[in-house]
């Protein structure tokens, strides 16, 4: 049972990554790091500071900045340079993956220029994981729409070719498609686990929403991926309890 949590309970608090990474070891093998905010691996001597601790890391890319489906040919070339930088770090701090946004669309009519820049980008990102030999994962998105990849759409998932998925329940729940996201377990190779009640992207403890994960223990034991808890500015009491929660579930 590959259980993690990832820093991002600890974003935007006053709390630094090695106090998050004191806790954290405590209570799992794996942890998700971030290169956002107070968290972010890239900045001071954080990448030193990951190596003094007894865990295996995965490295989530910027939540802002980056926009991988940008139709502004400079912006997309400078987001996949990014990309590589962060698969500098997380060579560095021997990361299992990277888990990479699949960037975002704000209008209508840009929506099919913006797919197609975001194909461009996965058979690129493809030979940059080859020269750099760091597994990268696109993560499926919650349900705003100006998001891409919100659902396993064919043109998407066909041009993956060694890209994984990195599997988010929550922002899957929040677009009805936990069972399509399913069908494809070969291509999920990272799971991030969190609850919601269906309308907001809440991150919320396992069992503090509204999704049945117990209609989803099948797959999700079959599955042979880290199962990362993703909360977001909960307590540490609900982190425990999610943990619970989640050895139920995969017992
Ligand atoms: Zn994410």
């Amino acid at each position: 049972m590959k259980i993690g949590v990832s820093t991002c309970i600890f974003l935007d608090t006053d709390k630094n990554l090695e106090k998050s990474l004191n806790i954290l070891e405590k209570k799992v093998k794996y942890v998700e790091l971030g290169c956002d905010g107070n968290l972010n691996i890239m900045s001071d001597k954080n990448i030193e500071i990951t190596k003094s601790y007894n865990l295996r890391y995965t490295l989530h890319c910027p939540i802002t900045d980056l926009n991988i489906s940008s139709y502004r040919e400079k912006i997309r070339k400078v987001s996949l340079e990014f990309v590589i930088d962060i698969l500098k770090c997380a060579i560095d701090i021997n990361a299992k993956l990277i888990v990479l946004h699949p960037g975002y669309s704000v209008f209508k009519s840009d929506y099919n220029k913006s797919l197609s820049s975001l194909i461009k980008s996965l058979k690129e990102l493809n030979k940059i994981q080859e020269e750099y030999g760091i597994q990268i994962t696109i993560e499926n998105m919650p349900s705003y729409d100006m998001f891409m990849f919100r659902h396993p759409e064919k043109s998407i998932i066909e041009n993956l070719d060694e890209l994984k998925i990195t599997f988010d329940i929550g922002h899957s729940f929040l677009n009805n498609n936990i069972q399509n996201f399913l069908e494809l377990s070969d291509l999920i190779a990272h799971i991030h686990i969190h609850d919601n009640n269906g309308e907001f992207d809440e991150h919320l403890c396992i069992g503090k929403g509204k999704i049945n994960f117990n209609d989803f223990k099948k797959d999700l034991k079959r599955i042979n991926a880290i199962k990362m808890i993703e909360l977001q500015k909960k307590s540490l009491n609900d982190l425990d309890i999610c943990i619970q929660n989640l050895k139920e579930l995969l017992k």
